[in-house]
């Protein structure tokens, strides 16, 4: 075979390990921005432009992005881009590190890796001296256990292994619950809290939001102004954590009245050390008074252990037979 010259050789070694190594592309913090326009018609999307919209449909997904806006939503289900959309030369453009994370796994779930998810870790947030979120009496510790107890008697019974990473009221660090779930070989993490928010309109802010890891490079969803942040063991599940971001998500918007407050992009700690899909989930606001009672009430949080419970199944059967529902 016929050498390259040396310069040549250098460019043809980077291009391949580029193409080759997924872990390469996802370690660079790629913001720079393509047509989605384009990219969409790669991926059998037919692009429509509404005002300051632009659509991409077909028979399995319905996506709307705005112009110099950071929501997209995918199937009714609102999600947070890590870059706003913006119009330039008469084009929509996204960036290539939100098309690789985000719409990329949204209309093209990954496939599993072989691996069937049998041992899916549940994390009820907070506990022992630390309470969580406070509203009089009620502490966010209770209602996480709770929660946590109630979901994993489901996924049982349907058949999955369940680590509780506390079953009482003792304090674990975070790091030390993102160790654990590493350790035993998890194959799902679901960490579970309830919001609060104290600011102006207070009693009026409510529903859910689900957090899965920052892409590398990226600002997390409720920052002001742009503090970006390296790779984290978590970014290399990227692509599954937005996946089951979304079935768990849409699962509670369906089977419950809790409103849409969007899948968003955190650096959570525990969701920075996790070697395995990973999300946290905040069910509702303590501070507003509908929420708190579906938070407080038996039944009603029984209604969001089934929805959690079924979007961590929707993921399994997604992985394992690649087909959405
Ligand atoms: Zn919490």
């Amino acid at each position: 075979m016929r050498r390259l010259p040396l310069p040549l050789r250098i460019v043809a070694t980077v291009w391949i390990a580029a193409a080759c190594g997924w872990g390469v592309l996802a370690k660079s913090a790629d913001s720079s921005y393509r047509d989605i326009a384009a990219w969409a018609s790669n991926h059998d999307l037919r692009a429509v432009n509404r005002g300051d919209d632009l659509l991409l449909t077909n028979r399995w997904s319905r996506l709307r992005l705005r112009r110099e806006s950071t929501t997209l939503v995918f199937n009714d289900v609102e999600f947070r881009l890590s870059d706003p959309a913006v119009f330039r030369g008469g084009r929509m453009r996204v960036s290539q590190r939100d098309i690789e994370s985000l719409v990329g796994p949204l209309v093209s779930p990954p496939k599993n890796s072989g691996k069937p998810i049998r041992l899916v870790a549940i994390n009820a947030g907070h506990g022992g001296k630390d309470p969580g979120n406070m509203e009089g009496s009620r502490k966010e510790k209770v209602y996480t256990l709770a929660l946590a107890k109630e979901i994993s008697t489901r996924l049982r019974a349907a058949g999955l292994k369940v680590a509780m990473l506390r079953s009482d009221d003792t304090f674990l660090p975070l790091e030390s619950r993102a160790a654990a779930a590493n350790r035993m070989g998890a194959d799902l993490y679901v960490s579970l809290h309830f919001n609060a928010y104290e600011g102006p309109g207070e009693h009026r802010v409510r529903g859910v939001e689900t957090y899965c890891l920052t892409p590398a490079g990226a600002s997390s969803s409720n920052d002001t102004g742009h503090h970006g942040g390296g790779w984290n063991p978590g970014n290399a599940q990227d692509r599954e954590n937005i996946t089951l971001a979304h079935q768990v998500h849409r699962t509670i918007l369906e089977q419950t009245d809790l409103p849409d407050r969007a899948v968003r992009r955190a650096r959570f700690k525990e969701l920075t050390l996790l070697r395995m899909p990973g999300i946290l989930v905040e069910s509702g606001y303590m501070t507003h008074g509908s929420d708190a009672r579906f938070i407080y009430g038996t039944k009603t949080r029984e209604q969001l252990a089934e929805a959690i419970a079924e979007g961590i199944l929707r993921h399994k059967r997604l992985m394992e037979r690649g087909q959405p529902e």
